[in-house]
């Protein structure tokens, strides 16, 4: 068997990382004629392996992510190891793969199957890993030990080291269709799923797909009435987060284009967007996207979200009488 390492790549939170661990089950299933094709194989659910792959004790699968992300997703515990642990935290503080996880997996990789069929590695993202983890993991990648299949994705395929990229195949993750997605949030009991269904762009599978949407009509509803009061209740990473969706919906409807991300807010956005000119929206967008681009706040986290809304809320307002 000769199994060419794959990159999935996508936008957070529309279950790559579920397709991934699906693409990993099909491999190992042991149901008769299966093709040993990631993404092709279906697991059948019911014969051994994969009932191990559901008790998470295959002992042909390793699953590794960065320790922060390994507690959010209840996986990944076990590889980060005695030692490496300590190390794990340290790496930028638990979100990056660290090198004692990539040795681990290199010992497991290099052993023959348990079960005869072959190994699945998962790592996830590919992108967080400093450089002595990539190296150490390029090697395995350049010359992989037989039957062991390579499963990886990432959210900011730019990111990726370009050596370890040239050594996958890349293959694209789309978001759900919006039948799926909607299936998903009733499963949850999301409450305003239609709702949510646009405010996420389908992005279901995130931990919280309504993130920002109440604080984000809240805000509307005040800029509509002209007296903005309640500001808080938010980070300001998602404060910038949900202004910038409700700027490039206010500027789709300035452009004569229904709302993307707010729907069932057509009127009053339209009411909001009539304003200002279409300079200073674009330089209201830009800066967004600047502030986005910071990780770190350069002000009090209360104040920052509070002047990029007088400042939203002026240019809804310029140009009124
Ligand atoms: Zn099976």
């Amino acid at each position: 068997m000769d199994f060419p390492a794959t990159l999935l790549h996508g936008s957070r939170g529309t279950g790559l990382w579920e397709s991934l661990l699906e693409a990993a089950a099909g491999l190992l299933c042991e149901a008769p004629g299966r093709a040993l094709v990631p993404w092709q194989a279906r697991a059948c659910g019911v014969c051994a392996g994969c009932h191990l792959v559901r008790a998470g004790t295959h002992p042909d699968l390793r699953v590794v992510v960065p320790p922060a992300l390994g507690a959010e997703l209840g996986v990944g515990a076990e590889e980060a190891g005695e030692g490496g642990q300590g190390e794990a935290r340290s790496a930028a503080g638990g979100r990056e793969i660290g090198i004692e996880q990539v040795r681990t997996l290199i010992d497991w990789a290099q052993g023959t199957s348990h079960r005869g069929g072959p190994k699945v590695a998962v790592v996830h993202p590919l992108d967080a890993m400093a450089a002595p983890a990539a190296n150490a993991l390029l090697k395995v990648l350049e010359e992989p030990p037989a039957s062991l299949c390579f499963l990886t994705g990432t959210h900011q395929l730019d990111r990726v080291l370009p050596t370890l990229r040239s050594r996958c195949r890349l293959r694209a993750w789309a978001r759900p269709d919006p039948q799926t997605a909607l299936a998903e949030l009733q499963r949850r009991g999301q409450a305003d799923a239609q709702a949510v269904l646009h405010w996420s762009r389908r992005a279901v599978f995130d931990a919280d797909p309504a993130r920002g949407l109440e604080w984000t009509r809240r805000l509307v509803q005040q800029l509509a009435a002209g007296r903005v009061t309640q500001l808080d209740g938010v980070t300001p990473a998602q404060a910038l987060e949900s202004l910038q969706k409700l700027t490039l919906d206010l500027v789709r409807v300035r452009s004569g284009l229904a709302p993307s991300y707010l729907a069932e807010l057509d009127a009053p956005l339209r009411r909001l967007a009539g304003q200002g000119d279409t300079g200073a929206w674009l330089q209201w967008w830009q800066r967004l996207a600047q502030a986005a681009r910071t990780p770190d706040f350069p002000v009090h986290a209360g104040l920052a979200v509070q002047a990029w809304v007088v400042e939203l809320q002026q240019l809804c307002t310029s140009g009124a009488n």
